[in-house]
């Protein structure tokens, strides 16, 4: 028994190995990965999977947040840890809305109901035991938290997922986004309100956007809402209905050819881009907009609907919040939380055993639902092995897929392979073959070169597996 035990421990890692070396880790159907139970080998479908017999007993995982990183990493932990790992998924929402597809509300093609995932295979398929509450501190050096409902919860490991909250910017607050001026920057209640505004545009009415400066989450996102909008208002109210982009940066951050194409071709006279904008301020009342333009002139604009993506942070990062209480937003700015990208552990003292994944993370890799997967399975690998006594795989390799509709037919898409570079120990773009510089040029994200049908197909399938990979 033992000997079988250390083989199986074995070829988990080997498995792990693989796992963690890119692509293979996305996408795979779920038996892809559990296959070396000898009892339950060949489960495939929706049978129940068969968890890693490791021989670890007694190790507790809390993770913390049940969006795309941390279903991921719950899933997985699971998976590849074995049933002597415990894993805990504190989370207060009963169903997760998904913010991917969610521009797609915009213009009627899908509603919130059908963005909603229920986190129950969690649990009855992988063990996951799952508790809805919210996180409210810390305590590293006890290894334990505190819920909202008072109890606490013991760790070996405990992994942050909680995604991220917004500012108060540009005049605003967290009540005029609930009811006036929706960023529907986290899908729910708010997307739905933005679509109810978008529906109730005349012709002659301007939709106004503001992009916040980057990092923010999903840089191709904010463009691509400007693309569904604006084709849904042609098609529904008419040519004279505007879409006015306002970028606080001083380009498109993602699929610039994309959206340059769609921006001054596609959706020419409809769209209006203007990059470098500052000192946004917004009345709600009066649905006006004020902001500096890229040579300081002050501009004014009226706006039938006012869609601010405000500036976000970290999850509980905020002064007196529990991530900043407990010294873990420790980037540059305090908004984010740095980690060591080869296991996701934080880098602030005393915190090794505590790792932050997803978009509260700092990692040098987009803020994306796609990268959110990645990071969990590199983090779950690298937690297994710790508790195997084994050392994190040397050369983590994610890969990040992203569709953006650009009408309610077509798509483009933005892919790219990170891999580790030991010698400054970031993820880096890598270009085809694994080269992070091309003639001594730093590898780029590869665009679709097309916008069309095809492409929105496809986006149906990635989507529908991504989300069977993060949930099911
Ligand atoms: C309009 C839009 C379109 C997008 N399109 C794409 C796309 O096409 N492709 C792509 O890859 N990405 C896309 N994204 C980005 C993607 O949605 C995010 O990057 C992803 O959701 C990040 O995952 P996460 O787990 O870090 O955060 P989330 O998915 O937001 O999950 C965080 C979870 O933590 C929970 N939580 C928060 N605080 C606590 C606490 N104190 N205690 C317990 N739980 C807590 C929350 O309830 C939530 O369930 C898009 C985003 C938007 C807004």
């Amino acid at each position: 028994m033992k000997h079988k035990q250390i083989q199986s421990a074995l070829s988990r890692r080997h498995v792990l190995g693989i796992a963690a070396s890119g692509l293979a880790a996305s996408l795979l159907p779920v038996a892809g990965w559990a296959d070396d139970d000898e009892e339950d080998a060949g489960a495939s479908g929706n049978t129940t999977p068969a968890l890693a017999n490791t021989g670890l007993q007694g190790k507790r995982v809390v993770v913390v947040g049940g969006g795309m990183a941390g279903m991921s990493a719950a899933k997985y932990l699971r998976l590849w840890g074995g049933s002597g790992v415990t894993v805990t998924l504190v989370e207060p929402d009963a169903l997760y809305v998904s913010n991917i597809m969610s521009n797609l509300v915009l213009n009627g093609s899908r509603n919130v109901s059908g963005l909603q995932f229920s986190r129950d295979a969690l649990s009855s398929k992988y063990g996951v035991v799952r508790k809805a509450a919210s996180l409210k501190t810390i305590n590293a050096a006890a290894h334990t938290i505190t819920l909202s409902d008072n109890t606490t919860l013991p760790y070996d490991r405990l992994v942050l997922a909680p995604g991220v909250r917004f500012d108060d910017a540009y005049g605003l607050t967290q009540a005029d986004y609930d009811t006036r001026t929706p960023h529907a920057w986290r899908a729910g209640p708010q997307t739905t309100l933005l679509a109810r505004q978008v529906a109730g545009m005349a012709n002659g009415d301007t939709f106004v956007m503001t992009i916040p400066k980057a990092p923010y989450r999903c840089p191709p996102g904010p463009y691509e809402r400007a693309c569904v909008v604006a084709d849904y208002l042609k098609r529904t109210k008419g040519t004279a209905a505007k879409v006015l982009v306002l970028d606080e940066n001083l380009s498109i951050q993602a699929e610039r050819h994309t959206f340059e194409t769609a921006f001054n071709q596609i959706h020419a006279g409809t769209i209006r881009y203007v990059s470098g904008v500052s000192h946004i301020s917004i009345q709600p009342a009066t649905r006006s907009l004020s902001y500096s333009d890229a040579v300081g002139n002050t501009q004014v604009v009226l706006a039938k609907v006012i869609n601010p993506i405000p500036p976000h942070r970290a999850e509980g990062s905020q002064a007196g919040g529990w991530l900043a209480n407990a010294g873990l937003n420790n980037s540059d700015d305090g908004r984010w939380a740095k980690v060591n990208v080869l296991n996701y552990a934080s880098t602030a003292p005393g915190a090794s055993d505590i790792h932050v994944i997803g978009d509260a993370a700092s990692c040098g890799m987009p803020k994306a639902g796609h990268v959110a997967n990645q990071e969990a399975k590199i983090c779950a690998d690298a937690i297994v092995r710790a508790f195997l006594g084994a050392q994190p795989d040397p050369a983590p390799v994610a890969n990040s897929a992203c569709y953006s509709p650009i009408t309610a037919t077509t798509a483009s898409w933005l892919t790219a392979v990170y891999q580790y570079d030991a010698t400054d120990g970031k993820m880096k773009i890598a270009s085809n073959g694994g080269k992070l510089l091309v003639n001594g040029v730093p590898a780029a994200a590869t665009e679709s070169s097309v916008i069309n049908g095809d492409n929105f197909e496809d986006m149906g399938t990635w989507f529908k597996t991504l989300m069977q990979d993060t949930t099911a």
